[in-house]
C-alpha cells in the first residue's frame, strides 16, 4: 500500500475508531507508526516507537521488540513468545487479533491500549501529541513499578524472567527470587540452535554463553533464589534459527521433542547445560537452582537427576526441581517426591494446555483456555497437598500465577510461593497478605468460638 492509500484511509478513519483487537498481554498504552513485519529479516525495519505488527514474534526479533513502542500479532495466546517477553520487556501488546497483519498497514498511526485489547485509530499528530507520547509510556518508566510499602508475607512471591535484560527490572520489584528463568529464551537469542552453535564455536563456549546469561539474573537478586530451567524449546521454535532445517517438522511441537524428552534422548546437550549451572556453583553462586520442565513420571526425573550427579552438581547444597506439567506427573507426585526433589512447580501453562487438551498458542481456542476448571484448581491443590506432606516446596510459574485470584485461592491451599509477572508482582503481594491475615483470622475466629461464651 501506498502512502498516499494510507493517507486517505486515515482520512475516512475517526480517532478513537477501533481497527483490531485481540488479548490484552503486556499492558500500557502506546501511539505509534505500524510497521509490518512478514519476515524476521524485516526487523531491521523496526525504529525506535514504532509499532511491530506480525504474525507471531520469534526469539531473534527481540532487539527490535525493545526498540518498539508496542506489538500486535495476529497469533498467539497469553503464553505465547509475544505475549511472554513483551510483559518482561515492559512494551505494550496485542496478541491473537487474527488479521491485524491484513487490516492495518505500514504507517498508518494508531493506538494500543495492551490491558483492553484493543487497536484504535490514533489522534492526529501534533507536536506536543508526539512528545506527548514518547513521555507518556517510556519503556523506562513502566519497567519501574513502586515497590514502597511492600507488605512481607509468608508465602513468598517471586517473578518470572525470560530475558536476562529484564532482570534488574525484575529485582526492583522485591520479589523474593526468581521463580522461572526460561533457558530458551538465552540459547534461542544466540540466533543458532544449540548443536549449531556447539559445532561453530565448541562446547566450552556453549557453557560460558549460558552461564554468563544465567549470572546476570544470579547477580541481580543474590542472594535471593533464582530457579533455572533446562531448555524446553519446542522444534517449531527452533527451526527458525541457524540450524534449524535440522529440526524434525512436527504436526504438534507442543506435544513432541520438548523439554525433558528431548534432553534424555539428547544427555550430551543437557549435560552442557548442566555444566553451565556447574560453573555457576564453582562460582559461589548458590543461590540458582536446577529445574527440569515437562516429566511425565519418577523415572524421568530420577534419569534427569543421574546427569546432574554426572556433571558433579552438589544435590545437598544446591536445591532442585521438576516442573509438573502433565497430567500423568500429577498422577505421579508422590514417586516423583521421592527421587528427592527439593520443589516442584506448577506449568499452569502446560497443565491447562494438556488436561483441558486447548493448543495453548491456538488463538481460536484461547477463549477454552482456562486456568480456574474445576479440574485445574483440584489437580493443584493435589500436587500442594502431596508435597506439603513431605516437605516440599511448591511453586506456580504459569501466566496464571500473576492472577490474583489464583494467588488467593493457592495460598488457601498452602502453596510455598507463586512466581508472577513483572508487573505483576506487586499486586501478587497484596493479594497474597490479605489472604494470609484472612486465615488467621478466621482460625482466630473459630478458636474463639470453642470458648464458651461468658456474660458477666
Ligand atoms: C508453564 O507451562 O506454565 C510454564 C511456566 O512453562 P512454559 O510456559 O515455559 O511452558
Ligand atoms: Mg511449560
Amino acid at each position: 500500500m501506498t502512502a498516499n492509500e494510507t493517507e486517505a484511509i486515515d482520512e475516512v478513519q475517526e480517532p478513537g475508531e477501533e481497527l483490531v483487537s485481540g488479548y490484552g498481554s503486556s499492558p500500557g498504552v502506546a501511539t505509534g507508526p505500524v510497521r509490518i513485519v512478514e519476515d524476521i529479516d524485516e526487523a531491521d525495519r523496526i525504529d525506535e516507537g514504532d509499532v511491530i505488527v506480525t504474525e507471531m514474534t520469534a526469539p531473534d526479533m527481540v532487539p527490535a521488540m525493545k526498540r518498539s513502542a508496542g506489538i500486535i500479532t495476529d497469533e498467539g495466546g497469553m503464553t505465547s513468545h509475544a505475549a511472554i517477553v513483551s510483559r518482561e520487556l515492559g512494551v505494550p501488546a496485542i496478541v491473537g487479533c487474527g488479521e491485524a497483519t491484513a487490516v492495518l498497514s505500514d504507517d498508518q498511526r494508531i493506538t494500543l491500549d495492551g490491558q483492553k485489547g484493543t487497536v484504535v485509530v490514533a489522534e492526529p499528530e501534533t507536536e506536543s501529541s508526539t512528545a506527548a507520547d514518547a513521555e507518556a509510556d517510556p519503556a523506562g518508566e513502566r519497567a519501574d513499578p513502586s515497590t514502597g510499602g511492600a507488605p512481607t508475607t509468608a508465602t513468598e512471591v517471586k517473578v518470572n524472567v525470560s530475558i536476562p535484560d529484564a532482570a534488574q527490572r525484575a529485582a526492583d520489584t522485591g520479589a523474593d527470587g526468581v521463580g522461572l528463568l526460561r533457558l530458551e529464551h538465552i540459547l534461542l537469542s544466540t540466533s543458532k540452535t544449540p548443536e549449531k552453535y556447539v559445532a561453530d564455536h565448541g562446547e566450552d563456549a556453549f557453557v560460558e554463553e549460558i552461564s554468563e546469561e544465567i549470572r546476570k539474573v544470579a547477580d541481580a537478586f543474590y542472594p535471593r533464589p533464582v530457579r533455572a530451567r533446562t531448555l524446553d524449546a519446542p522444534t517449531d521454535e527452533l527451526a527458525e534459527l541457524e540450524g534449524g532445517e535440522n529440526e524434525p517438522h512436527e504436526h504438534n511441537p507442543m506435544l513432541g521433542y520438548r523439554g525433558i524428552r528431548r534432553s534424555l534422548k539428547e544427555p550430551e546437550m543437557v549435560k552442557l547445560e548442566l555444566r553451565a549451572f556447574k560453573r555457576l556453583h564453582d562460582m559461589g553462586y548458590d543461590n540458582v537452582e536446577v529445574m527440569f520442565p515437562l516429566p511425565n513420571d519418577a523415572e524421568d526425573v530420577r534419569r534427569a537427576r543421574e546427569l546432574m550427579d554426572e556433571v558433579g552438581i552438589d544435590r545437598e547444597t544446591h536445591d532442585w526441581g521438576a516442573m509438573i506439567e502433565t497430567p500423568a506427573s500429577i498422577r505421579a507426585i508422590d514417586e516423583i517426591i521421592d527421587e528427592g526433589i527439593d520443589f516442584v512447580a506448577l506449568g499452569t501453562n502446560d497443565i491447562v494446555q494438556f488436561m483441558l487438551a486447548v493448543d495453548r498458542n491456538n488463538a481460536m481456542v484461547a477463549d477454552r483456555f482456562d486456568d480456574f476448571h474445576p479440574t485445574i484448581l483440584e489437580a493443584m491443590a493435589e500436587v500442594i497437598e502431596a508435597c506439603n506432606e513431605h516437605d516440599v516446596d511448591t511453586t506456580i510459574t504459569g501466566q496464571s500465577g500473576s492472577h490474583p485470584d489464583m494467588a488467593k485461592f493457592l495460598v488457601e491451599k498452602g502453596i510455598s510461593s507463586l512466581s508472577s509477572n513483572i508487573d505483576a508482582v506487586d499486586e501478587v503481594r497484596r493479594v497474597v497478605a490479605r489472604a494470609e491475615r484472612k486465615l488467621l483470622l478466621d482460625a482466630a475466629r473459630e478458636d474463639l468460638d470453642d470458648v464458651e461464651p461468658r456474660l458477666d
